[in-house]
């Protein structure tokens, strides 16, 4: 634990606010929480308010700095350096699960239109060694402070900060594999996979799949392909089709993995992908061949056909290859 003791107390680089204190945002934002003071979203009413001006609802502080949907993908001019470092070297000690403790937020003064913000990150504190219901490891506590920049020249000046602690830790309840159901009067029922309804629009895939082929509806008026199957084309309604049998190869388009609940039959974590084949239809299986943290989007796939529930049904899956 020393190299990662000896975070505590350091501040990182400034990590910038992709755009400015703006309107739409404050809109979006009020929208999404429910809030309707006419402070933050009617600049006729904020300018009569005692504020002279629209203003930003300050719990939407944290809202201006977040990265996006790319993790730790900052403007230009932010630091290079990792905010979260710490918890990733822990998860290097052993310790992968992570749950949300609690935070405090602190605000100094509204936020005016078109302020550039910043924020520096702390890391204040790190735990003892804490063994609780869910495991054991560490509370660590970080500091998030605030800047508006002074497009003056000055200096920049601190709006507000965010305290979060996280409890960083090793499960105490790991997946458990599905027992195997024994034969006798003591057997323990075997959960199986759950079985598809198959109608006549989808019979032809499932037929595929028990052949081993992996096949796509294809209208026959004008030739779109499409997934799922179903009775007419959504281009051009046309109730008209045949099937062409896919190559099973494409990428990994999206997908998750599903850590909890465990839900048998399946392994845990389990990780599902939505596949985009080389023909462009898309579907969901599951996905082979790697640990579940290895699995990124883009990757090549090829399809395999598996049994499940003692032979009796058959799905098509999907194998990450080089
Ligand atoms: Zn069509």
């Amino acid at each position: 634990m020393a190299p990662i003791r000896a975070e505590i107390g350091k501040t990182g680089g400034k990590l910038f606010a992709w755009d400015p204190v703006n309107a739409p945002m404050i809109r979006h934002w009020c929208e999404a929480m429910g809030v309707v003071n006419p402070i933050y979203t009617n600049a006729q009413a904020a300018k009569a308010s005692v504020h002279g001006a629209q203003v930003a609802p300050p719990a939407m502080l944290q809202a201006w700095i977040l990265s996006g949907l790319q993790k730790n993908n900052y403007p230009e001019g932010s630091t290079k350096d990792n905010p979260y470092k710490v918890l990733q070297m822990l998860e290097d000690q052993g310790l992968p699960a992570v749950v949300a403790v609690n935070t405090e937020l602190d605000f100094k003064r509204y936020l005016r239109m078109d302020e550039r913000l910043y924020y520096t990150s702390t890391i204040t504190d790190i735990s003892e060694e804490k063994a609780t219901g869910l495991g054991v490891g560490y509370f660590v506590t970080q500091m998030q402070t605030y800047y508006s920049v002074n497009e003056a020249g000055g200096a920049d000046e601190c709006v507000g900060s965010m305290m979060f602690r996280l409890f960083k830790f090793k499960p105490t309840h790991a997946p458990k594999p599905i027992e195997e159901a024994k034969g006798g009067a003591s057997a323990v029922p075997k959960i199986g996979r759950s079985t598809p309804g198959i109608s006549p629009d989808t019979q032809f895939w499932w037929d595929g799949v028990n052949q081993g082929k992996l096949m796509i509806q294809r209208c026959k008026s004008c030739q779109t392909l499409r997934h799922p199957p179903g009775p007419a084309c959504p281009e051009c309604q046309s109730f008209e089709w045949d099937e062409v049998q896919s190559k099973g190869q494409g990428h990994i388009y999206s997908f998750v993995v599903m850590h909890y609940p465990e839900v048998p039959p399946f392994d845990h974590p389990n990780p599902i992908g939505l596949i985009e084949l080389d023909e462009g239809t898309r579907l969901v299986g599951q996905l082979l061949g790697l640990k579940p943290n290895e699995y990124q989007i883009g990757q090549r796939v090829q399809v395999e056909f598996n049994t499940f529930n003692d032979g009796t049904l058959t799905l098509p899956q999907w194998r990450v290859v080089a």
